[in-house]
């Protein structure tokens, strides 16, 4: 469960990137955060993760208070919210395998477990017979897949993903909501800020629009636009 209460966001240059967020997002939903560039959507998604702190307000996040947690417990909530985003952030040094076993790694798993979440999230994405290969030989769309596996690894619960379509063609990009699709079918919720257009219209969720910094709309089965 997320859940942001009176969450305001102003960054040092004055500009408030979030006024008044008031949301909750029950397991397993699946949301659009749609809305304009420089609307606000990646501080929202950023706030999940706690990549930025709000300025006031509360974020609940699972049963993580984030304006109580630590910095030595930031480690924990991420093992429970995969990210994904537009630019993949692959380690271009490391194979597939590896990209998605690090992720395990850095957690203490015993390495004959890792190689089973490793094989398993990589059928998932439908890429386990390019595990040993490296990010920079493959295309957009299978480096995003990768990117999505290495974000399951762990079993989040909550799978963020901002603009994952963003660098990818049409067809690419139905390919990769379709595997979100099946994430989400398995009980993951999903958070996605996007500008494609065609996608919320065709895989009909919850549509939450920012306009300047301000939560303009909150649909349950939205379309990219509001036609209510
Ligand atoms: P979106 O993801 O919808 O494009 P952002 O959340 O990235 O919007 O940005 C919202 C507003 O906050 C914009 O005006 C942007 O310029 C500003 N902003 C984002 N990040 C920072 C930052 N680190 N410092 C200052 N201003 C920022
Ligand atoms: P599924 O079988 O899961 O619905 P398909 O990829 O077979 O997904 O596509 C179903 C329909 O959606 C087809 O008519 C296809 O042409 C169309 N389609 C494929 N890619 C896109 C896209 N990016 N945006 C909109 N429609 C698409």
């Amino acid at each position: 469960m997320i859940e942001f209460k009176r969450v305001f966001k102003e960054y040092d240059n004055k500009i408030t990137a979030a006024n008044d967020f008031n949301i909750t997002i029950k397991q397993g939903e699946f949301v659009y955060v749609v809305g304009p560039s420089g609307a606000g959507k990646s501080t929202f998604i950023k706030m999940m993760y706690r990549e930025e702190k709000p300025t006031s307000g509360q974020i609940k996040i699972n049963k993580f208070e984030l304006g109580k947690i630590r910095d030595r417990d930031v480690p924990f909530l991420r093992r429970e919210v995969g990210v994904v985003f537009q630019d993949f952030k692959l380690l271009p040094k490391l194979t597939v395998f590896e990209n998605v076993a690090y992720a395990l790694q850095v957690i203490e798993k015993a390495p004959a477990e890792v190689k089973a979440r490793v094989e398993r999230v990589l059928n998932l994405v439908g890429l386990a017979d390019k595990a040993d290969t490296f990010p920079d030989e493959l295309s957009g769309g299978e480096q995003q897949r990768i990117a999505i596996a290495r974000a399951i690894a762990n079993k989040p619960q909550i799978l963020i993903a901002d603009e994952p379509t963003g660098n990818l063609d049409p067809r690419t990009a139905n390919d990769i909501i379709k595997i979100i699709e099946r994430i989400n079918k398995q009980g993951t919720t999903i958070v996605m800020a996007t500008h494609n257009s065609a996608i919320v219209n065709k895989y009909k969720h919850r549509v939450i629009e920012i306009d300047d910094g301000r939560v303009i709309r909150d649909q349950k089965r939205g379309g990219y636009k509001d036609e209510s």
